[in-house]
C-alpha cells in the first residue's frame, strides 16, 4: 500500500513536471484573445471585400479620397479621432512625382497609459483605373482575391480588426494608439515621408503591415532596402544619317558607352544592387541622334552604400567615348533602407513568443525580402523599434491577374497584432536592445 501510494506520488511528479516543462516551452494563448480573433475572421474577409471594391491608385485622387473617406468613418466608428491631412506642401518632388498627391489618414486613439505605438498600412496602389474588372474580390478555397489585397488593403483590415478585438478586450493600457494610412506608398511616400519620420521619432514602437510573407515563409521583416535612380542623358548633335553622318555627335554610341563601363557598380556582399532598366534616344531613323537617356535603378540595405555609387557614377561619366558629347546625370533619392537594428530586433522576437502561444512559428529575416516600404521612413529618426511585415500572408502583389492573401493567416495575424499592441502597451515586451 505504502509502495503504491509512493508509486502514486511519483507519477503525478513525473505527469505534473512533464505539464510545466511543455508549459513553459509553450507559454499558453490567450483564450480570449484567440477567440475573439476568431470571430473578428468573417468581419476581416467582409472589410478585405468592401476595400478592394475601391479603386486607389496613387495618382487616383477620386479613388483615394473615396478610400479616405471610408476610412476615416471606420476609425471613427471605433472611437477614434480621424482626420485627411494634405501633405503636398511639404512633400519632396522628383521626376515622377505627380501633380497632386491624395491626403494621408491619420487615427489617434488615447487609452490611460503612456507607450505611444504608431501602426502603419497604405491605401494607395500600383493600380490603374479600370484594372479591377481583371481581379474582381473572389474566394477560392484558402485564398482570397482581389486587387491590391495583399498590397495593401490587408493592412488596412488587420489594423481596423485588431482594435476591434482591443475594444471587445476593453484593452486601454495603451497612451496613444496611431494609425496613418499613407496615399502616395507606391511612388516612394514624396508626401508623407516627412510625416512618416516625425511620428515614428515620436512613438515608443512602430508596426507596420505590409504582408507577412508568401505561403511557407510566415515572417515579419527588420531591414527593407532603400533604392535611387540615376538617370543619366547625353547630348550629341543631330545631323543627316545618310549625306553628312560625320557632321553629328552619336548620343545614342555616347550612351552605350557610358552604360557599358557603369555595368560592374553591383556588390551582393553589401546587398547592393545597380543595375539599367530605362534606355532611349534618337528621334528618327534618318538622324543620327541628338539626345539620348537612360536610368539606372540602385538598391542598397546601407544608407552610405547610395553615397559610394552616386560619387563613383559621376566620376565615371567624366570618361567620354565622343569628347563633344555633353553627359550629365541626375540622382533621384527614393526611399532610404530601413536597416536592422537591435532594438528591432528584440521587439520582433517577442513577437515571436507571440506567436509561438498559438503553436506558429514566425521567421524574422535580418535581410530585406523585396523592395522599400513606409517603415524605413518611420526609422529614419528613431531609436525606438521598427518591424515590418505584421499583415497577412500572401503573394502576387503588383501583378494583373493573381494578387491573394491566405485566408488562414487571418487569425494567427490578427492574434499577433492585438498580442503585440497589449504587451508593448504594458510594459511587458521590450522596447531596448536584449543583452
Ligand atoms: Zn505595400
Amino acid at each position: 500500500m505504502k509502495i503504491c501510494l509512493k508509486s502514486i506520488a511519483y507519477t503525478t511528479f513525473v505527469a505534473l513536471s512533464t505539464w510545466l516543462s511543455t508549459a513553459s516551452a509553450q507559454p499558453a494563448a490567450n483564450e480570449t484573445v484567440s477567440a475573439l480573433a476568431a470571430k473578428e475572421r468573417p468581419a476581416l474577409i467582409e472589410t478585405l471585400k468592401e476595400l478592394v471594391a475601391i479603386e486607389s491608385g496613387s495618382t487616383d485622387l477620386e479613388g483615394l479620397e473615396q478610400m479616405g473617406a471610408l476610412l476615416v468613418k471606420r476609425f471613427t466608428q471605433l472611437g477614434a479621432r480621424a482626420e485627411l491631412i494634405d501633405v503636398n506642401a511639404e512633400a519632396t518632388r522628383n521626376s515622377r512625382t505627380p501633380e497632386k498627391l491624395g491626403r494621408v489618414l491619420r487615427a489617434t486613439i488615447t487609452g490611460k497609459g503612456d507607450k505611444k505605438i504608431l501602426l502603419l498600412a497604405h491605401m494607395d496602389t500600383v493600380y490603374r483605373r479600370g484594372m479591377l474588372a481583371g481581379q474582381p474580390f473572389k474566394i477560392d478555397g484558402d485564398r482570397a482575391y482581389g486587387l491590391g489585397i495583399a498590397d495593401d488593403r490587408q493592412g488596412i483590415a488587420v489594423i481596423l480588426h485588431a482594435i476591434t478585438m482591443l475594444h471587445a478586450l476593453n484593452f486601454r493600457d495603451y497612451g496613444t494608439l496611431t494609425v496613418l494610412i499613407t496615399a502616395d506608398e507606391e511612388i516612394g511616400s514624396p508626401g508623407s515621408r516627412h510625416l512618416l519620420t516625425k511620428l515614428g521619432a515620436e512613438h515608443d514602437a512602430t508596426l507596420s503591415f505590409e504582408g507577412g510573407g508568401p505561403p511557407g515563409n510566415d515572417n515579419v521583416s527588420l531591414a527593407t532596402s532603400g533604392s535611387a535612380n540615376a538617370i543619366i542623358t547625353v547630348r550629341g548633335r543631330a545631323a543627316h544619317s545618310g549625306s553628312a553622318p560625320h557632321l553629328g555627335v552619336n548620343a545614342v554610341d555616347e550612351l552605350a558607352h557610358q552604360i557599358l563601363q557603369n555595368r560592374d557598380l553591383s556588390d551582393p556582399s553589401i546587398g547592393l544592387r545597380a543595375n539599367w532598366t530605362l534606355a532611349s534616344g534618337g528621334l528618327v531613323t534618318n538622324m543620327i541622334p541628338p539626345g539620348a537617356q537612360a536610368t539606372m535603378n540602385i538598391r542598397v540595405l546601407r544608407m552610405q552604400d547610395l553615397g559610394g555609387v552616386e560619387a563613383k557614377l559621376r566620376e565615371r561619366i567624366k570618361n567620354k567615348l565622343l569628347p563633344l558629347s555633353v553627359v550629365e546625370m541626375n540622382f533621384e533619392r527614393g526611399r532610404p533602407p530601413l536597416e536592422a537594428r537591435p532594438v528591432s530586433r528584440a521587439l520582433a522576437l517577442h513577437g515571436q513568443k507571440i506567436y509561438a502561444e498559438i503553436g506558429k512559428t514566425l521567421n524574422v529575416p535580418d535581410v530585406p525580402r523585396g523592395g522599400g516600404t513606409d517603415a524605413a521612413y518611420a526609422g529614419l529618426n528613431t531609436g525606438a523599434p521598427v518591424v515590418e511585415g505584421f499583415g497577412l500572408q500572401g503573394f502576387g502583389a503588383h501583378t494583373t491577374n493573381a494578387e491573394y492573401i491566405l485566408i488562414p493567416s487571418i487569425k494567427p495575424r490578427l492574434y499577433l497584432a492585438a498580442r503585440m499592441i497589449m504587451d508593448i502597451a504594458s510594459g511587458k515586451a521590450p522596447l531596448t536592445p536584449v543583452k
